[in-house]
């Protein structure tokens, strides 16, 4: 998808005009995939003007993504957040999506460089449901990709890391080369771990399960959100490892993440899930959607306005 370019860029410090957002061909992240990033979204409230969801979660998930790779980061948490805002009402932009990302910078070579200095930049940009704005009303087709998800022990999953998206980009373009919106990762034992950049929800039962952290998944910040919203909506949420033929007898699948939001799937393995009604999964997007149209009360203090 073509990125819609914007006016400006905040990086180490400062704003700077969009086209100066460079960096050397010798950066160590360009090598060796040392770059930890955000992925978060500001939307246009109806009651709250205009939001960034989430933004403290996020920055928190940034600076502990950093910590275990050693990328120094000189901002606060409190600061960053602040740029997030800026980044977003600086650019006049009222739906956002936002990339905060860290990495070793120029200086240099080896995998460990540990004198390697860090860089900081955040940008922001309209990007629209990366899973199509079809995908969330009529559901996607996905298929269970034959790269396995990255061991425990090996890359962290639970770290967002610029290397991790090696395994995303086999996993997604092996679905859409087949014809597929998008591609399941199975963990390293075989049972299910998420989408190439999604988490994965199943009903079955009335029961909403979804993998747990140890199955190298991302901690999704949107896997909270709906774990929280359908527990308020009193169903039965847990976290529970998933064999891959639960995909296949599962009444609903859905995918959650900031890029996807929360989008229904509609087969896997061009198997259809359940008989095509989503009561639960429709549901849960209505009290998500809710909470920017204000319909849904945000009383967890989610929505962080920009002005
Ligand atoms: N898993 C992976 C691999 C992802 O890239 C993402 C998107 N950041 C997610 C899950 C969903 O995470 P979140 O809800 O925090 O965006």
């Amino acid at each position: 998808m073509p990125i819609q370019e914007v006016k400006l860029i905040w990086r180490n410090g400062e704003m700077i005009p969009w086209a100066d957002a460079t960096t050397h061909i010798l950066t160590h992240a360009v090598h060796y995939g040392t770059s930890v990033f955000e992925g978060m979204r500001a939307y246009n409230t109806a009651h709250k003007g205009v939001c960034v969801f989430r933004n403290q979660e996020h920055i928190e998930r940034l600076h502990f993504s950093a910590r275990v790779y050693r990328i120094k980061i000189d901002y606060s948490v409190e600061t960053l957040m602040q740029v997030c805002r800026d980044v977003v009402r600086k650019n006049d932009l009222e739906a956002a999506y936002i990339r905060p990302v860290a990495y070793l910078g120029y200086g240099e070579m080896g995998p460990a460089s540990p004198n390697a200095p860090s860089d900081i930049a955040v940008a922001a940009f309209p990007w629209d449901n990366f899973l199509g704005e079809d995908g969330k009303s009529d559901g996607i087709d996905v298929a269970v990709s034959s790269w396995r998800r990255f061991a425990p022990g090996t890359v962290p999953a639970g770290v967002k890391a610029g290397g991790n998206y090696l395994s995303s980009r086999l996993i997604s373009m092996e679905a859409k080369e087949n014809g597929f919106a998008e591609g399941i990762g199975l963990a390293h034992d075989g049972t299910v771990s998420e989408g190439a950049g999604e988490n994965l929800f199943v009903v079955h039962k009335g029961r909403i399960i979804t993998p747990p952290t140890a199955s190298s998944i991302l901690a999704g910040i949107t896997r909270d959100t709906v774990s929280v919203l359908a527990r308020k909506a009193g169903f039965e949420v847990v976290e529970q490892a998933i064999p891959r033929e639960l995909l296949y007898g599962a009444d609903e699948i859905f995918l959650t993440g900031t890029a996807a939001e929360v989008t229904p799937v509609r087969s896997v393995d061009r198997l259809s899930v359940g008989n095509g009604d989503r009561p639960i999964t429709s549901k849960l997007q209505e009290m998500f959607f809710g909470l920017f149209t204000g319909e849904t009360e945000d009383e967890w203090g989610w929505l962080d306005p920009v002005a």
